[in-house]
């Protein structure tokens, strides 16, 4: 499928260049005039969120736009990574498999980077507003990830979400509060752990599934007399069901309870209790993950879905589903998690970071074709995910999803559950991570 944009022209009036590849904080701030002069005479590409997504588009615009200025705005001062995560959490990898430099990437494939908070959004000039200024540009990336809807169990009740927040902690967005979690898990002295997962879709379906299993590990070989109830408001586990429930069974029977079918109802998080549809729980200590949404960022842009029948949020971003642009303004384009619903038959893209990175591509390629007044190549994913359900010996089941598009036009996916556990997986797994962090890390 092509389909053709309107072309992009340079700017009348660029502001000049600037030298740095990276940026520190301008030191005289102003909220009326643009920050960062324009470097060259190419397109400024904008991207909102350096994860697994934004920083894989600013090392493809550079290399596929030579005189692009691209500048990638993270709150962040280091990369988070969820994938390795949960190994991480109990200690089968080190930290750099979470937590890396962002300048090394930055400097390597020339794009700026600043740190600072995306504040909102001022499209009808086609300027971002930050925490130090607001920012010109011609294309815009949004790839902020997700956020935690806490207000669907609390409303506005502030105290009730940072005390979960805060006692309670996910680490389903990676930053600082995947240490809190480590602590925790470290910490761990016996009792009932109880992990609640969010309603699809969310982010990385089988990642829940693969921390319980990783935890009930520590537990098991530390004789920590400890329990995992895991509250899941599907049906049934999936993806890789069969793998998880084999691994539920046979490693950890005395120790993971998976309850399907239940959706939270309500969270007393300073009574340690949790009413749900399949019955009413008590926990010693928790892994609380509310439903997820698009990031705030999205919603800033007001460039959020409304259902048809109900008119009411979809939580997601209102995307072309093949092209990645906002249906309402083809400026924008979004990457990674934070993405809408692509067809009938599946609903969303996998939200992980394989897809994060293989979007991200895909639309750096889009943006290149616009600006050079070429066709747009509308573009699939595939999607690969590994999930290590045993530490000793280390062994992993995975899932794969493939995409094609039908007479109809519409996306189908199949899924590929690899249900057996086996070391093979491991080194598969391990090969992946290293070859995506070279992707977007650099070397
Ligand atoms: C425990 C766990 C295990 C996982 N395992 C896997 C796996 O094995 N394989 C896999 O493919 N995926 C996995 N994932 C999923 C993967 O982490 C995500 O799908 C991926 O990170 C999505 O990339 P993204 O770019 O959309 O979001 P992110 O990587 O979260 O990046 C978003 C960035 O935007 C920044 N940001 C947000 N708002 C603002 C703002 N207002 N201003 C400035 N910056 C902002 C954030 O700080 C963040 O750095 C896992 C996730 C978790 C939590």
């Amino acid at each position: 499928m092509q389909r053709r944009h309107f072309l992009w022209t340079p700017p009348a009036l660029a502001l000049g260049a600037a030298a740095s590849p990276v940026l520190a904080a301008p030191s005289i701030i102003s909220s009326q005039s643009p920050i960062l002069p324009r470097k060259g005479k190419g397109p400024r590409i904008v991207i909102c969120g350096g994860g697994w997504g934004g920083m894989t588009a600013a090392r493809y615009l550079r290399e596929l736009i030579p005189n692009s200025d691209v500048v990638l705005l993270e709150r962040n001062a280091t990369f988070w990574s969820g994938p390795m995560s949960n190994k991480w959490l109990v200690d089968i990898v080190g930290t750099d498999f979470v937590n890396r430099d962002m300048l090394h990437p930055a400097n390597q494939y020339g794009y700026t980077l600043l740190q600072t908070e995306v504040n909102g959004f001022e499209r009808d000039k086609k300027l971002v507003r930050t925490a130090h200024g607001l920012i010109e540009y011609d294309f815009l990336i949004l790839s902020g990830g997700i956020r935690n809807d806490y207000e669907a169990w609390f409303g506005n009740d502030q105290r009730a979400i940072e005390y979960t927040r805060t006692h309670f902690p996910n680490a389903y967005i990676p930053n600082q509060e995947m240490l809190s979690l480590k602590q925790k898990v470290k910490n761990f002295k016996g009792g009932t752990l109880v992990m609640t997962l969010p309603p699809p879709p969310h982010r990385c379906p089988p990642s829940p599934y693969e921390r319980a299993c990783l935890i009930a590990w520590h537990i098991k070989k530390n004789k920590i007399p400890g329990k995992i109830v895991i509250l899941d408001p599907k049906p049934k586990i999936a993806p890789i069901g069969v793998g998880y429930q084999q691994a539920f069974e046979e490693l950890y029977a005395d120790i993971i309870t998976h309850v399907p079918n239940a959706g939270v109802k309500e969270v007393d998080p300073f009574n340690k209790q949790i009413k749900t549809a399949a019955g009413d729980f008590k926990f010693d200590d928790a892994i609380l993950m509310p439903p997820h949404q698009a990031a705030d960022m999205v919603w800033k842009a007001d460039l959020i879905g409304k259902d048809p029948a109900t008119g009411k949020p979809t939580g997601w971003a209102d995307m072309h589903n093949r092209l990645f642009h906002a249906k309402s303004d083809d400026r924008v384009y979004f990457v990674g998690d934070l993405m809408g619903a692509i067809s009938p038959q599946f609903g969303h893209y996998p939200k992980s970071g394989h897809v994060a990175n293989y979007i991200g591509k895909i639309v750096a390629q889009n943006i290149a074709e616009r600006v050079a007044g070429k066709e747009v190549v509308a573009r699939l994913p595939d999607n690969l995910c590994y999930m290590m359900v045993n530490g000793e010996p280390q062994e992993e089941i995975s899932v794969k999803f493939e995409y094609e598009v039908d007479a109809s036009g519409q996306v189908n996916q199949t899924q590929i559950d690899m249900d057996v556990r086996t070391p093979d997986l491991v080194k598969e797994d391990f090969d992946w991570i290293n070859g995506k962090f070279r992707d977007f890390l650099g070397t």
